[in-house]
């Protein structure tokens, strides 16, 4: 069984991070910015602060086409309306507090400052065949994940939609300006896999999936197959995700194919257990004929015995054939954790024990592994550094 290092700041060495679906209320809300809006949206504030409502359509175009927040990049805009124009819909949400890059160029991880002094993570990752940005939906989580630096923190609060789709704005104009190594590249994939769950930000994370697939100028116009929302299991919200018509890639983080040890794992498994979870993905991949993705981070000793792999084999069998792809990911462990990865040896008959069961499986590589890329590190490191440098 799993035993757990004390969280970030904890008192007792017993403590642990709790299981809490409760949003704290933020400190002031985040400037309104013109993804939080739709376009008749933006045109009503235009309108309300005495400046002429299709001049939004412009603005619009701007951002989403050309990735600029910039007033003075807007010259089909009136010169004199330009900083009036912008400071009402696109204020500044996020600001850099550092970048660093890893796997010779093709990787940027970005540590950003919100308006309230929170932090929150993305990473920039360029591939052959697509360049994919992983965005952070929550300053913090509340789903108490013991092997996740994010779950040690707590959830701080939501993450606005203008915050969300600033990350992806600013991915798709360094893309474009060729900042990762390769040259210019456009922005192909976004994966909802940053700090936060998702689900428990299902409003703005919905309006930013509007704001990503819908053609300029409401937004992105990225195809819905490119964009992936992963979660630990909020059941309902699968259901709900389902109907938005909206077919993205649905991620489901499982770790643990039995709810013995997936209650350890996984607190949330402690509401809705494996077989109703799976249960929803199957449904999940029925309405919107998107194969699901089962998402198991191989943790040394703990769940990567090859009879969990074939436990989850029969489980996803059980249901249907060719309707899940299982993505067994080398964990990245923790700075000072008990959580390590599994012997190459030990996933290799993971991975085989799938395979030989029909089931469609690629182990995810590791990006930016030496730039504490797995989410909440980088945020926990800058901020032990700074409370260091305060104890000098
Ligand atoms: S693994 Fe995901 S859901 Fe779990 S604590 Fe970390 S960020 Fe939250």
């Amino acid at each position: 069984m799993p035993t757990d290092q004390a969280p970030e700041g904890a008192t007792s060495p017993d403590a642990k991070p709790r299981l809490s679906f409760a949003v704290p209320v933020p400190k002031g809300k985040a400037p309104r910015h013109l993804a939080d809006l739709d376009l008749a949206g933006r045109k009503a504030v235009l309108k309300d602060a005495g400046l002429p409502a299709f001049r939004a359509d412009q603005l619009s175009r701007h951002y989403f086409t050309r990735f600029t927040r910039d007033a003075q990049d807007m010259t089909d805009l009136p010169a004199s309306q330009r900083e009036q124009l912008a400071a009402e819909l696109l204020p500044d949400l996020i600001h850099e507090v550092r970048a660093l890059r890893a796997d010779g160029g093709r990787t940027i991880k970005h540590l950003w400052e919100l308006h309230d002094g929170v932090r929150v993570e993305s990473v920039l990752m360029r591939y052959k065949d697509r360049t994919t940005l992983c965005v952070s939906s929550q300053a913090g989580c509340g789903m108490a994940c013991p092997f996740c630096a994010t779950g040690q923190m707590g959830l701080t609060r939501n993450l606005s939609t203008g915050e969300i789709i600033e990350q992806v704005r600013h991915a798709a104009q360094v893309s474009e300006r060729g900042d990762l190594t390769g040259g210019p590249a456009r922005l192909s994939n976004v994966v909802f896999m940053g700090m936060g769950e998702p689900m428990i930000n299902y409003k703005n994370v919905v309006a930013a999936l509007r704001r990503l697939t819908s053609p300029a100028p409401e937004g992105f116009g990225m195809s819905a197959r490119g964009i992936t929302v992963s979660t630990v299991g909020l059941v309902p919200l699968i259901r709900k995700l389902s109907t938005e018509g909206m077919p993205v890639t649905l991620a489901v983080s499982l770790h643990a194919p039995d709810d013995e040890l997936r209650d350890e794992l996984i607190p949330i498994n402690s509401k809705w257990k494996v077989g109703e979870l799976l249960d929803a993905a199957y449904d999940y991949y029925s309405t919107t004929g998107r194969r699901v993705s089962i998402e198991y981070a191989l943790i040394k000793d703990m769940n990567d015995h090859a009879w969990r792999a074939q436990l989850l084999a029969d489980e996803l069998n059980a249901r249907g054939r060719g309707w899940a792809h299982v993505n067994p990911i080398p964990l990245n462990p923790t700075p000072g954790s008990i959580w390590t990865c599994s012997e190459p040896d030990v996933q290799e008959l993971f991975v085989d024990t799938l395979r030989r069961a029909g089931i469609t499986t690629t182990v995810r590589d590791t990006r930016g592994s030496d730039i504490d890329g797995a989410c909440g590190q980088l945020a926990t490191e800058v901020l032990n550094q700074e409370r260091a440098r305060t104890r000098r």
